[in-house]
């Protein structure tokens, strides 16, 4: 671990700049500064040894020369006296003088008796501290013959000067040496701390901090050049992210703040309203009608409406209001410091804002909007009950056509059902949840079953067997009605090919909503399962209620003539509840009649219901219609309207809604 620790630092060191850098400086100075040594070494030694030498010779000679004027035999004692002379000086220890007769006159000082005379061609050469040489004496009287002059000279000067030079050349260039390290070193650290500065600066960056400007102060031009390109790097990463973060928080469409940033703001907004013990308002604004603007006029339309509308509400709004887009076309609101009270008039102002009619495309378009409140700390102190509390309100805002709707907690548990079934249509359509029941009709004539009328149900996984007045609406309005109507049909007809084989006037009645109604696809895709399957036109009735008829009547009296002129029969639905003009209806291609259950179960000779039920089926008759009384419970209602003279009966009396299987037991049951 230690190793393996030192061993990686030790190869970072290496292979880096500074390690390159100092291995060779080290490398080049191992190299040179031994060739340098000796060769400074070397030129001194020749020079100073030379010139020892040179010095000693001319001492010799002028000692010869000197000398070379005696006559040897009568001035000896001259020569000696010179060669006494000669030895007090210039460093001379030897000196022996020897004849042609090699008789020697020997100069003698106290220590030149340990000298033996080696004559030497070099300095310093036979250890002995003498540089010996020996130089050739003519004496006057005896030319001939030649007499030898032995000398020898001190060197421990000049070998002292030489080691002293020798050290001091070392040191010299020992301290250069270190001089070099010590500047490499410090050029090293020049380089190094702003790169370092640099590289841990480059990290922070990595790491998403973007906020601190690069900084250097290097006195190298290519680093400022780095740092400068590093910055500019910076500057533009923060422009990026900026960007991106907008974009992540921004809706694109409306540049008004996306659901991510609204739940940020939510927070704070609960955190400041905390802290300040003050109170604040959520607005959930859901734009009415504008699926049917994007569905029948395009995207295109809808998305200058959603920008159109967007601008509008910020003209509601003070500075530390937010108003963001959540969805589609729902648009949230804060309001801090607003209380309930003042909420919903802010509220309106925002819907006197959004309503006023304007033009895309040549399109004049008008879309109205519903609003949810809820009020911080009063419905809820956190954001998704705050949210969900506000949700609550809008939709019962919509359902009830208030425009504004403050949060109360009577609201919560229908809305919630209501929103966790929307969840799940879809799914249970596709995944076949749904399953057709059917309600036998019974004609009062034979007493014979004449047909029956298809009622879905839904077996939901969760909460079990569900009923259509809970599903219908939220199919309606989720826009999947037309699917299921579809579904149903295209299910359980062909069940009963073989039945209408048998009985010719056996008739299977579906219901229409008036969704339905005004959906011209809906015609098509009836005709297309009859197509498929061995089911007569005439033996299909549908029922359609007044209201769904009344909401366009022009529409409906076209959808209506389709359905009739392909042999289809049209029935009226919960007659009574509604419009209730049989002089109106008779402009539609109508055969059928039903009477509303809630004329039918308690009915006597003596209830209010009485003079109208008999009242509808004489009309009706007089129109040529045929009357079905629904609702039927007990006989006593049936021998009244037997009476009354009414056609057909349908009601719990017989039976309830049935499964296929059930129905065709019951069928067969009865025959
Ligand atoms: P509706 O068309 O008026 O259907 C008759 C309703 O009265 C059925 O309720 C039936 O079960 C109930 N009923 C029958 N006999 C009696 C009786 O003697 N007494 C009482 N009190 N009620 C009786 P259900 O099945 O709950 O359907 C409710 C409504 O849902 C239907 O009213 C119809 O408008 C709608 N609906 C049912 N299935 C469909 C469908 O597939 N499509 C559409 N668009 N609507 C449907
Ligand atoms: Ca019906
Ligand atoms: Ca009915």
């Amino acid at each position: 671990m230690v190793m393996s620790y030192i061993k990686n630092r030790f190869k970072n060191s290496l292979f880096s700049l500074s390690g390159y850098l100092v291995l060779s400086i080290v490398i080049i100075h191992v190299l040179l500064l031994p060739v340098m040594y000796y060769t400074l070494l070397d030129s001194y030694k020749e020079h100073s040894y030379d010139r020892f030498i040179g010095h000693n010779n001319e001492v010799a000679g002028m000692l010869s020369d000197v000398i070379s004027t005696k006559d040897l035999s009568n001035d000896e004692f001259d020569i000696i006296k010179i060669l006494e002379s000669s030895s007090l000086g210039d460093g001379v220890v030897y000196i022996e003088l020897i004849d042609s007769n090699d008789s020697t006159y020997l100069y003698n000082e106290s220590n030149a008796e340990d000298k033996k005379f080696v004559e030497d061609a070099l300095v310093n050469a036979n250890e002995d501290n003498t540089y010996f040489l020996s130089f050739p004496v003519y004496f006057k009287n005896n030319k001939d013959k030649i007499s030898q002059l032995k000398l020898g000279f001190d060197e421990t000067n000049v070998i002292e000067e030489y080691e002293a030079v020798k050290r001091t050349t070392a040191i010299i260039l020992i301290a250069y040496f270190v001089a070099v390290l010590v500047l490499v070193s410090s050029i090293i650290r020049i380089i190094h701390r702003p790169l370092r500065l640099l590289r841990s600066q480059s990290k922070e960056i990595a790491d998403g901090n973007l906020e601190l400007p690069l900084t250097n102060t290097s006195c190298l031009k290519e680093i400022r050049f780095l740092t400068d390109d590093l910055e500019k790097m910076r500057g533009s990463l923060v422009g990026l992210a900026e960007r991106m973060q907008y974009k992540a928080t921004h809706d694109e469409l409306t540049h008004l703040p996306n659901r991510y940033l609204f739940n940020d703001r939510l927070e704070q907004s609960i955190a400041i309203s905390e802290r300040e013990n003050k109170e604040f308002s959520i607005l959930l604004l859901d734009l009415d009608r504008f699926k049917e603007i994007n569905d029948t006029l395009g995207h295109g339309v809808g998305d200058e409406v959603l920008k159109v509308v967007s601008d509008r509400m910020m003209l509601g709004l003070r500075d530390s209001d937010t108003v963001a887009r959540i969805g589609g076309d729902e648009f949230s609101f804060i309001l801090m410091n607003v209380n309930q009270i003042l909420a919903e008039r802010i509220a309106k102002k925002i819907i006197e804002l959004v309503e006023p009619v304007f033009e895309i495309n040549d399109h004049s378009l008008k879309v109205g909007a519903s609003i949810g409140v809820s009020v911080f700390p009063l419905d809820g102190t956190d954001p998704e009950l705050l949210m969900r509390r506000a949700d609550v309100a809008m939709y019962n805002a919509k359902h009830n056509n208030l425009q504004i709707s403050s949060y109360h907690p009577d609201m919560d548990s229908d809305h919630y059902e209501k929103l966790m079934l929307t969840n799940d249509l879809r799914s249970s359509i596709d995944n076949g949840l749904f399953e057709p029941f059917f309600q036998p009709k019974i004609s009062l004539l034979t007493g014979e079953t004449c047909g029956c009328e298809l009622l879905l149900r839904w077996n939901h996984p969760n909460l079990g067997l569900i009923y259509p007045d809970k599903f219908i609406p939220l199919a309606e309005r989720e826009n999947l009605i037309g699917d299921l109507t579809r579904w149903a049909i295209s299910s359980s007809l062909h069940e009963f090919e073989s039945i209408v084989e048998k009985n010719a006037d056996f008739h299977v009645s579906i219901n229409v909503s008036p969704i339905d109604l005004l959906d011209a696809a809906l015609f098509e895709s009836i005709n297309d399962i009859l197509k498929t399957i061995n089911f007569p036109e005439k033996n299909l009735f549908i029922e359609v209620t007044e209201n769904a008829i009344m909401k366009n009547p022009a529409r409906s009296a076209d959808i209506l003539n389709k359905f009739n002129n392909k042999g289809i029969v049209v029935s009226i639905d919960d007659f009574g509840t509604g419009y209730s003009s049989l002089s109106y209806l008779q402009k539609f291609p109508i055969s059928e009649l039903k009477i509303d259950k809630s004329f039918i179960y308690g009915l006597t000779k003596e209830s209010n219901n009485y003079p109208i039920v008999s009242a509808t089926i004489t009309m009706a008759h007089d129109l040529g219609i045929v009357v079905v009384a629904e609702g039927v419970e007990s006989q006593s209602v049936i021998d009244l309207l037997k009476e009354m003279g009414c056609d057909r009966v349908q009601g719990y009396h017989f039976s309830h809604p049935l499964n296929v299987d059930g129905f065709k037991q019951w069928l067969a049951d009865q025959s």
